[in-house]
């Protein structure tokens, strides 16, 4: 028999990916009460497989996607300042060379990505001669010149869980591992049934309006959860990165234009890798599992070695993953066409609302949050002013350019951690690391190694606070050091 909750929430949140997370915590701050629930773990499904790029996206202006363009370019520095633990400026070269876009295209294109969102902190365009230079000893002759911008890059699936963090400490009742399974009205409420996939067990809930953020499965949750017949509003295009081992030492990133005029990115990753990615095919399955294919592999491979000197094969893969982007579907022929901008759908009826939320990227979820707010308040009354946008994230207390004073910090008060250790805990937590590591004098009082730095202290922290269930949580969405570690050390973890 389900458990019946006596509360009756606000909002009702099926989703744990950054914009149902999003609107948890942007609600949860401005007073009304929150349930959200995530069927796996946070992030796990297309929120910790993006680019990792918090970008206006230059190549959105070729289809004249002005407003998106120009709100992302604006959000890079909001969140930039609300996370600059997690979110640092990277600046990205383009090289150029015959049979590429016109060089004066571009130039218009970066002055207009440099114009566009009011830039204050990151640098503008730059000329960049690539010949005799460390950032053109990567590529292929021909490359002579290109141009520089900036962007920044993010830790995804962080930014996932700092914004959970903060909405449960607002008051949201935050849920993984418990999947919406059905949804009916009664009495002008919604009732949801959900159940746990650890202990089976079966809750049903209530609340005056119900946001549907599943992405990618937001068709399955309409078919199978509300029972509503043929839903087929999404589009479901995969994209793959393949990561291999770091192919340069500098900082700067390379966005290339393939021969198919598609564009794909090369990202210093993790200190000691390289990403690559990313593709763009319709997915043509379920939501599901997904995972690169062959194809994919050597079409990355390719791409790369058009632009590389030294060629990288199928053989130097060390990892590789795959999201699907839950476009809303316009109608678009080719799967790169479809549009990137979020949509909402508000259904208001029996005096109860419905939201799904369709598309978007990672860089818009503050705006997409702060646009679902606006619906909700004029259904449930205002409670709270938005306040996102000068907020900042746990952790992210520190400058915009702060990670090395904190490093330092870190360094001073635990004089016994490794320097490869501090400058992960900076980029993973920020100044929650004092509060992980509290009053640890000493190595041995951090417990159990677990293998790259990761100690039991730290282990114990993201089961207690942030709702690490398996070692796949910890390893590759609180972290990535799932990547560092052999396979008898995630043993060891597993058995934890
Ligand atoms: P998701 O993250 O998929 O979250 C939906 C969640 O709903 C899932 O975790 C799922 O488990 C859960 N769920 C499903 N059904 C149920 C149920 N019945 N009950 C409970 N929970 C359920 N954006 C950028 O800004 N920058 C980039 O560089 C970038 N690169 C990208 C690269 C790729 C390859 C892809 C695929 C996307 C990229 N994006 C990027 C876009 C961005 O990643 C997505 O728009 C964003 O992550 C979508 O978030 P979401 O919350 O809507 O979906």
């Amino acid at each position: 028999m389900p458990e019946h909750s006596e509360k009756i929430y606000d909002i009702f949140i099926a989703g744990g990916g950054i914009n149902g997370i999003g609107v948890a915590r942007d609600a949860a701050g401005r007073g009304y009460s929150v349930c959200l629930c995530e069927m796996n773990d946070f992030a796990s499904g297309t929120s910790s497989n993006s680019t990792k790029l918090i970008h206006g996206g230059l190549r959105y202006l070729e289809y004249y996607k002005f407003r998106l363009v120009q709100e992302s370019l604006k959000e890079r520095e909001v969140l930039l300042k609300m996370a600059p633990h997690i979110i640092w400026p990277m600046r990205f070269i383009l090289p150029h060379s015959k049979g590429m876009r016109p060089a004066w295209l571009l130039r218009l294109g970066l002055f207009l990505y440099d114009h566009l969102g009011f830039r204050k902190i990151l640098p503008g365009t730059s000329h960049i001669k690539l010949n005799n230079s460390e950032f053109g000893s990567p590529l292929k002759s021909n490359f002579k010149f290109g141009y520089e911008y900036s962007d920044c890059w993010v830790d995804d699936s962080r930014l996932v869980i700092l914004n959970a963090i903060d909405a449960a400490s607002k008051g949201a009742n935050i849920q993984n591992y418990c999947k919406v399974t059905n949804v009916s009205k009664s009495d002008g409420l919604w009732s949801i049934t959900t159940t746990n996939s650890i202990d089976g067990k079966q809750r049903v809930s209530k609340a005056k309006s119900f946001i549907n953020a599943s992405g990618p499965w937001i068709d399955d949750v309409l078919e199978s959860s509300f029972k509503k017949k043929n839903s087929k509003n999404v589009r479901l295009v995969r994209g793959s990165h393949i990561v291999v081992n770091k192919l340069f030492d500098h900082d700067r990133s390379y966005i290339c234009q393939n021969n198919d005029n598609r564009i794909f990115f090369m990202i210093p990753y993790e200190d000691k890798f390289t990403l690559i990615g990313t593709t763009d095919i319709d997915h043509g399955q379920s939501a599901g599992k997904v995972e690169i294919s062959e194809e994919e592999q050597l079409y990355i491979c390719k791409s790369a070695n058009e632009y590389l000197n030294t060629e990288i094969s199928l053989k130097d893969i060390v990892w590789s993953y795959s999201g699907v982007r839950p476009l809303y579907d316009d109608g678009a022929s080719e799967a790169q066409d479809a549009t990137r901008d979020y949509v909402i759908k508000v259904e208001e009826q029996d005096s109860s609302l419905m939201v799904n939320i369709f598309g978007g990227k990672i860089t818009t979820y503050r705006r997409l949050s702060e646009s679902i707010l606006k619906h909700v308040e004029g259904f449930l009354g205002k409670r709270g002013n938005s306040w996102t946008e000068k907020s900042s994230l746990p952790g992210g207390d520190i400058a915009v350019d702060g990670q090395l004073d904190l490093q330092n910090k870190i360094q001073m008060r635990y004089p016994f951690l490794t320097e490869e250790t501090i400058k992960r805990l900076v980029r993973s937590y920020g100044t929650i690391s004092f509060d992980i590591y509290g009053d640890a004098e000493n190595i041995d009082s951090l417990g159990d190694h677990f293998g790259s730095g990761l100690y039991e202290r730290e282990v114990k922290y993201l089961i207690r606070e942030e709702w690490s269930r398996t070692s796949d949580d910890i390893l590759f969405r609180r972290s990535k050091l799932g990547l560092s570690l052999s396979e008898d050390e995630i043993k060891k973890l597993d058995l934890y």
